[in-house]
């Protein structure tokens, strides 16, 4: 029997998904023991920085983690940087093969003048605010105005946008982060604008994330029904639509046409608009757009501009990798083939190896791929040095999965007593503390 050693770099859900193709792809003669390396004290990346908090369903797939990680052979270090606490060249040296999971964490910028006033933010650091993430709790979001803009026709907009424009109190049983909801509780924003540059039948949006938005209780969603019946006669006038693009755009005329509930929350949604400018002394005061049109197929600039006054505005326009030492990017993803790293024995999955696409499902097949490429290249195994002597060596504090569970357990206890599914710890002497 050979056991090859495997580090995985990472916890969020590319990582899990590979440390559970290793699990699946063991046989009596081929086994794996499985680290896994993560920054932060807790585990389960965007499941818990990202995913929305009103979509708990999602979530859910935090279930499957834990059991991956509570599977023999499968050890958590949390806490621990690369780069800082260890580097790559090291984990080559003691692993059979090294597996990146660190996903995209980087907001992509507008590239456009004003991005950087007070209050305009990306996405990249609103949703970790909101989700109780350590290094973005001090963030500064004013939403002390009435108008919030969102940028961007992804489902990350459609979170930031909905979080934006519903009432505080349907956060109240969710784990979002307590300073965020007391200040969403007195949030003056009531107007969301969200602006697509390209068509309706552009967007990236996903149906089920559209069609959730009419089910909101104390906001009025719209989408202006002129707009999107032309996109449903451009989109349908080069052949039958694809399945998905037909019942996104089907879910949105239905919410164009829906009655409105005449509450002063509301969200509109907009397309065919590219932000040239933002404006302000010091802060956001306005932002201009380029109207756009659809032609010949391919959207072009009219030359027309519009401009609305605004309070706070979000961009959520995907993202791209934070490089990390030891490692070669291109075009914002680590640089590599089917998931191998340049012949050697590291591998990289998730958003690191492909960008930021897909939903949490979408990485295992991914990940499953480049373990059986990772596995058919596998020599005989190494005597490596283990990993926690060598950070007990370092005196470097990492949390086990052991301590993950103390974190997890009094987490869970606290928002027991709130009737929430969680409090999170935003603290991470809070979170060491917890995990002993
Ligand atoms: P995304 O789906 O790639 O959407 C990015 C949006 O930004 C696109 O509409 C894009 O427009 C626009 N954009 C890019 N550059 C722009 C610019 N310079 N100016 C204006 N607009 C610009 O990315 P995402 O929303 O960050 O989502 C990332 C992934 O996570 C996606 O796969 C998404 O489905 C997934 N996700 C899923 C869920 C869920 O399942 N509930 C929730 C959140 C995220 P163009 O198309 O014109 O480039």
């Amino acid at each position: 029997m050979r056991t090859h050693s495997i580090a995985i770099i990472g916890a969020g859900p590319a990582g899990y998904f590979a440390a559970q193709a290793l699990q699946t792809l063991q046989t009596e003669q081929l086994k794996f023991k499985i680290d896994m390396i993560e920054r932060l004290p807790t585990p389960w990346g965007l499941v818990r920085s990202g995913v929305a908090p009103d979509h708990p369903k999602i979530k859910s797939v935090s279930k499957v983690f834990e059991k991956i990680a509570t599977t023999e052979g499968f050890r958590l270090f949390g806490n621990v940087e690369l780069g800082k606490d260890i580097s790559l060249s090291e984990l080559e040296e003691i692993y059979d093969a090294v597996v990146i999971a660190t996903g995209s964490s980087v907001g992509r910028k507008l590239g456009i003048p004003g991005e950087d006033l007070a209050n305009s933010i990306s996405a990249a650091q609103f949703v970790p605010w909101y989700n109780a993430h350590p290094d973005f709790k001090d963030l500064e979001v004013d939403l002390s105005g009435r108008v919030a803009v969102v940028i961007g026709a992804g489902n990350v907009a459609i979170d930031v946008a909905r979080m934006l424009a519903l009432d505080p109190k349907e956060l109240d049983p969710t784990d979002t982060a307590q300073y965020a909801l007391e200040q969403l509780h007195k949030s003056a924003i009531r107007q969301v604008h969200l602006f697509g540059r390209r068509g309706a039948e552009h967007a990236a949006f996903t149906s089920p994330e559209l069609r959730e938005l009419p089910k909101l209780e104390f906001t009025d969603v719209f989408f202006d029904e002129g707009e999107i019946s032309a996109a449903q006669q451009r989109a349908s006038s080069t052949g039958e639509l694809p399945r998905d693009l037909k019942t996104n755009l089907e879910a949105m005329a239905a919410i164009s046409k829906a009655d409105k509930k005449g509450v002063d929350r509301r969200l509109s949604l907009h397309f065919l608009s590219t932000p040239l400018e933002i404006r302000g002394q010091g802060r956001v005061e306005e932002i201009v757009f380029g109207i756009n049109e659809v032609k010949g197929g391919k959207v072009v600039a009219t030359g027309k501009t519009k401009s609305i006054k605004c309070d706070l505005v979000i961009s959520a326009i995907s993202y791209q990798c934070l490089e990390l030492p030891g490692l070669v990017y291109e075009s914002g993803k680590v640089k590599n083939t089917d998931g191998r790293i340049d012949q050697s024995n590291s591998y990289v999955v998730g958003w690191a190896k492909r960008g930021p696409t897909g939903v949490i499902g979408t990485n295992k097949s991914d990940s499953s791929e480049v373990i059986k490429l990772l596995i058919s290249n596998l020599k005989s195994p190494k005597k490596g040095l283990d990993l926690r002597k060598i950070l007990n060596s370092r005196k470097i504090t990492f949390v086990s999965q052991k301590g993950w569970e103390q974190i997890n357990n009094a987490e869970v206890a606290a928002g027991e007593v709130l009737g929430k599914p969680r409090v999170k710890i935003t603290d991470k002497q809070e979170m060491l503390g917890f995990a002993g």
